[in-house]
């Protein structure tokens, strides 16, 4: 309401100018009714209690005020005021903060609601069904496998037309019906990639088993992250269907380690439902425990898992701890983006970030309004002041022991709903019905946090950063047209309010060139032009430094997440001219606007060692219609593998 909003801002100024001074106790302003017929207004305070764990808590203050004329000079019978030190505006930006958060070091904050009703928590799980399982690795060649699982699964190589039917299981087996089964049903190897039969056979201990076989290709064709995806979805389906508790994998086919690594990672991720929205998901968990196997709640019981490898060795078993922690990176990641923009705002997702740090142990640092004006970081700001929640920039430190012989900062954008801004997503195929993964480039900072943080590399020293804020139309959004002035002193003609994911970038480059790194990595959701040049399985990276590009590729080999290099091409540059700014955020006339978003971000580098990459196309399974959490694990291995 646009009376509400108003007096909101007019009660704001009068506790700034009159009741500033002797304050000891944070409150915040919660509410506001106006009551037109009494002529009165009614609201109450709340002072928020900070909790590590719960930021629910709170103790709330009820009062009514009543005055008769809403007037400046009249507001000073409001004296009982006095204690009141800076509170939350719901419906406008202001936000009352003299107090440095600089100082105030992993704060968290309360979230903005427009109704008690609103989310103020964005839920994440740090533990999953993963955590209960017991992973064993097994040599194939030396030890049988005795049939006594639940399930036992098979990768084996599919016939093809040189096989001439002689297609067998190499694994031992010690059990003589599974024997036999086998060697008379050489026929169920027939088949495309990933799709598998089951059989319920009794072995020699007359206890009925689910032999599943799922075909991996041909012997001669080799593996990459798109077979191992194929493979993974047919046995998660199986692990599913049968509640397995204990579950055998023989891999018939060769596998290289970070294949291997990947191949859990995927496995771990697709068994785990996110059911953090869901009603049912409590109750249906007891229902289950009571009712035994048959019971219609959660899949997730397995408890433990034997993998027979036949070429198993020890580096093999480094590869399961090391799976672990990369899959609940990528998870991580993955609930944030999920979680739709209600959930995670900007206060929200760097409340999300506070938390991760304190478990972590990182520096973490949450710059709000104030601090970013100080800074200066216009771009960024512009972009963030039609939403409600106001902007949050978060910085986390990781510094590893040792002398540092490197530092990296990785810069994610965080636009947690991109509507566009005033240049509306309304078109078709402007999927605005997607826009909550517009911050999946901060996600997958967040998450390699994660993974950075568990696997504690020594001698280098990591900046997580992520300058997040909501892109929505209001009165006080900025406009197409607007000039704006970036941290670098840059101005910028805001051709297209959709174009914002660079605008944000642009300070964050500014301030991550500022804390003096050898290089900056970017990672970004930034146009959807990457749906066309590279589709949905291959990220684009660019930079200005080709050694520092072919690391990021070596990473990708290694994470299996795959990235392709894309030129930056300065013949494009004009065309971001602007008549009156330094600078256009759009493109007049080029489409290859990918290359064209580069070219803007490398204006706010001025000589670091920096690569952009853009997720735009792979961060969503649109299939599946749920995050990948692409990025967690080549930003892990770059830093791990590259960066020393
Ligand atoms: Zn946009």
């Amino acid at each position: 309401m646009y009376l509400t909003q108003l007096k909101i801002k007019f009660v704001g100024k009068i506790f700034e100018d009159k009741f500033y001074k002797n304050i000891n106790k944070r409150y915040y302003f919660y509410n506001i009714k106006h009551n037109q017929k009494q002529n009165f207004f009614s609201f109450f305070i709340s002072n928020k209690i900070k909790n590590k764990n719960n930021y629910n808590s709170e103790y709330r203050e009820f009062r009514t005020f009543n005055t008769y004329q809403y007037q400046k000079d009249k507001i000073e019978s409001l004296n009982f005021l006095k204690k009141v030190k800076r509170f939350y505006s719901i419906n406008n930006n202001i936000e009352n903060s003299n107090i440095s958060f600089l100082k105030l070091k992993k704060m968290s904050l309360n979230v903005p609601q427009v109704i008690s009703l609103d989310p103020t928590v964005l839920p994440v799980n740090y533990t999953t069904a993963i955590n209960d399982i017991n992973i064993v690795l097994k040599d194939s060649v030396k030890e049988c496998c005795n049939f006594d699982d639940d399930i036992v699964i098979f990768l084996v190589h599919s016939k093809s037309d040189k096989d001439n039917g002689n297609m067998k299981i190499g694994s031992q087996i010690k059990d003589s019906k599974i024997n036999e089964f086998l060697s008379k049903n050489e026929d169920i190897f027939n088949g495309k990639l990933g799709t598998f039969k089951s059989f319920y056979i009794s072995n020699d201990k007359n206890k009925y088993i689910n032999l599943s076989f799922i075909r991996c290709g041909t012997i001669d064709e080799e593996m990459s992250e798109f077979e191992i995806r194929k493979i993974v979805s047919s046995l998660v389906q199986i692990l599913h269907d049968n509640k397995s508790v204990a579950t055998s994998i023989i891999f018939e086919i060769g596998i290289n380690e970070s294949l291997f690594r990947f191949f859990l990672e995927t496995v771990f991720y697709e068994y785990v439902a996110d059911e953090r929205f869901k009603s049912t998901d409590k109750v249906d968990k007891a229902d289950n425990k009571s009712g035994g196997s048959g019971g219609s709640g959660s899949a997730e019981n397995m408890k433990s898992l034997e993998i027979f490898l036949k070429n198993y060795n020890n580096d093999y078993v480094k590869q399961v701890d090391k799976s672990r922690t990369y899959f609940m990176g990528t998870y991580f990641a993955s609930q944030l983006i999920s979680a739709p923009s209600n959930y995670c705002n900007p206060v929200s997702l760097a409340n999300v970030a506070v938390e991760l740090a304190e478990k972590l142990n990182l520096e973490c640092k949450i710059l709000g309004v104030k601090e970013l004006e100080e800074l200066k970081m216009g771009a960024y700001l512009s972009v963030g002041k039609g939403s409600m929640y106001p902007n949050r920039f978060i910085h986390l430190t990781y510094k590893g022991k040792g002398d540092i012989k490197k530092k990296i900062a990785l810069v994610g954008k965080g636009i947690t709903f991109d509507s566009g801004g005033y240049n509306l997503k309304a078109s078709p195929g402007s999927m605005i019905d997607l826009m909550k993964f517009d911050m999946s480039g901060c996600a997958a900072v967040l998450g390699c946090a994660y993974c950075i943080g568990s696997i504690k590399p020594e001698n280098v020293q990591v900046h997580f950063l992520s300058a997040v804020c909501e892109n929505m139309v209001s009165k006080n959004s900025y406009r197409p047209g607007d000039i704006i002035t970036a941290s670098n002193g840059k101005t910028i003609e805001v051709g297209n309010t959709d174009a914002e994911g660079r605008l944000t970038l642009a300070d964050a480059l500014v301030y991550a060139e500022k804390i003096g790194v050898d290089h900056i990595i970017d990672i970004a959701t930034l146009t959807g032009a990457m749906l066309y040049s590279l589709g949905t399985s291959y990220a684009g990276v660019f930079g200005n430094d080709n050694k520092l590009i072919n690391k990021i590729l070596e990473s990708s080999e290694t994470s299996n997440e795959p990235v392709w290099w894309l030129p930056i091409i300065k013949e494009y540059r004009e065309s971001l001219n602007s008549k009156y700014a330094d600078i256009n955020n759009i493109s007049s006339n080029v489409k290859a606007s990918s290359v064209v978003a580069s070219l803007f971000l490398k204006e706010f580098i001025k000589s670091t060692s920096w690569a952009h990459i853009d997720i735009a196309g792979v961060a969503w399974n649109f299939k599946d219609r749920k995050p990948k959490g692409f990025g967690v694990r080549l930003l892990s291995e770059f830093i791990l593998n590259h960066s020393i």
